[in-house]
């Protein structure tokens, strides 16, 4: 009985949202909350109302990329409300609400469970156009229990590295969502090739040009490659919205186009 309750209030809240994409990987550090981030940054500086979800339980990293460590999130009776990054971004992530970064590493599976079900339930977006998530990695628990109780997500992004090991956790990525009917919006190849800044060459460091070759044989558009870019290091840990800061940059292009292929 206390489940379907929960359930209708999960259903009420998204059903003032758009359309609610999951960022997804099948392992971690391959950026999947640089793109989460980024993604959510290029949608609110097209004017649509965006927020982003952190609820990489592990790693909640947002906060950090995004420069808002410490914040407080205001509370409702029954709400917790998000922190604006600008006039069409709100963003929450389970960091906000950690007394340490090291808080959830020793939770066992129920309490993150609730804690999932409890951000879906009670943050108060408002109206939104677009919802991303940023899940945790990995085909596991986590990311399960998400699909599950949005119950009506409309597809995920995952994002991998070009070489094989990443490549294999993709397939398996992209094999869970299609046991669970979550679509698959497209793969987004990221750390692919770097260009030296000073004589021009390029170098694809983790190889090039894997992803867009799954992305095919597995029958899933293929978004873009984002290349390795020193400054998005640089972005990230000191808190700045990188494709906003370095729009002219090849990575901050190639992000735009991926944003229009996803959602035109
Ligand atoms: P994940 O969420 O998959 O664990 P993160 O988004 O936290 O990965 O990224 C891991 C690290 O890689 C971060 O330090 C981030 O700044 C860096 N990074 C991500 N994408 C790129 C890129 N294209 N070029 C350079 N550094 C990147």
């Amino acid at each position: 009985k206390q489940m379907q309750i929960e359930q209708a209030q999960i259903r009420q809240r998204m059903a003032r949202i758009g359309r609610k994409i999951l960022v997804l990987s099948g392992k971690g550090g391959v950026g999947k909350s640089t793109v989460a981030v980024n993604l959510a940054i290029s949608l609110s500086l097209a004017g649509k109302r965006t927020g982003l979800l952190d609820i990489d339980i592990h790693g909640p990293s947002v906060p950090k990329i995004l420069n808002l460590e410490g914040k407080m999130v205001g509370g409702m009776p029954d709400a917790i409300l998000p922190v604006e990054l600008n006039a069409n971004l709100k963003v929450m992530s389970i960091g906000f609400l950690l007394s340490s970064a090291t808080d959830a590493v020793i939770w066992r599976g129920p309490r993150k469970y609730h804690m999932i079900k409890q951000f879906l339930k009670d943050v108060e977006w408002g109206e939104l156009d677009y919802l991303i998530i940023d899940s945790p990695p990995g085909t596991g628990d986590e990311p399960l229990a998400i699909i599950q109780l949005l119950e009506t997500a409309d597809g995920a992004v995952v994002v991998t590295t070009p070489q094989e090991v990443a490549l294999s956790d993709v397939r398996r990525g992209i094999t869970f969502c299609r046991s669970l009917d979550l679509p698959v919006l497209g793969v987004l190849e990221n750390m692919s090739g770097f260009v030296c800044p000073t004589c021009g060459q390029r170098t694809d460091i983790f190889k090039s040009g894997g992803g867009e070759s799954m992305a095919a044989s597995m029958d899933v558009p293929f978004l873009g490659r984002i290349p390795i870019d020193p400054q998005i290091v640089e972005a990230c840990d000191s808190g700045q919205p990188y494709v906003d800061k370095y729009r002219q940059s090849q990575a901050a292009q190639a992000f735009s186009e991926a944003v229009i292929r996803l959602v035109g």
